[in-house]
């Protein structure tokens, strides 16, 4: 096993996964007392005075806050907030199938945020042009507002590559977030 390389599994209070975290930092939130070892794997390191045994499923001792952190305004955000739907026709779409539309068009002085920016579908954005959705008679599906949560980038581990040690916890729900880039806690 190649220990720098090696991942944990972090778990919330109900042994549920929810990030796949380097074995440092599952080290390090060992250490602050924030998580109790649940799986460890073969591998030990040596850590100043004393060897530690690699861990390779954690479990977090308070409730892991999810939706700790601010939602970034992006047009990617945008479409997770409607669910990848256009606002006005609510056609079902992919990335490319999707832009995003100005409520209150800019030129009438509608502001590009949260409350003024919705996903939309080329063809509805097309009809639309120039004119609120009274104007166009187009019916929003729901008022756009700033989202409260933080859209997880979702993973799926694939079964080969989920160490032993995971798979009496990854079996539950097969998906976890990826903790690249930094986590919320
Ligand atoms: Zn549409």
């Amino acid at each position: 096993m190649h220990v720098d390389s090696t991942r944990t599994l972090l778990l919330n209070q109900g042994y549920e996964p929810i990030k796949i975290i380097s074995w440092q930092r599952a080290i390090t939130l060992l250490t602050l007392r924030k998580v109790d070892v649940v799986e460890e794997y073969d591998a030990q390191i040596r850590a100043t005075s004393m060897i530690i045994q690699v861990p390779a499923v954690v479990r977090l001792r308070s409730a892991y806050r999810r939706h700790a952190k601010p939602v970034k305004f992006s047009r990617v955000n945008i479409y997770a907030r409607d669910g990848y739907r256009c606002q006005y026709c609510g056609v079902r779409c992919t990335i490319d199938g999707l832009t995003y539309d100005h409520v209150i068009p800019r030129s009438r002085g509608g502001r590009t945020n949260w409350e003024n920016i919705v996903s939309c579908c080329y063809t509805c954005n097309a009809h639309k042009a120039n004119r609120t959705p009274a104007e166009a008679r187009m019916t929003l599906l729901a008022t756009p507002t700033r989202p409260n949560w933080m859209p997880s980038v979702q993973i799926r581990v694939s079964t080969k590559s989920v160490p032993d040690a995971w798979r009496d916890y990854v079996y539950w729900t097969g998906e976890i977030e990826n903790d690249e880039g930094g986590g919320a806690m």
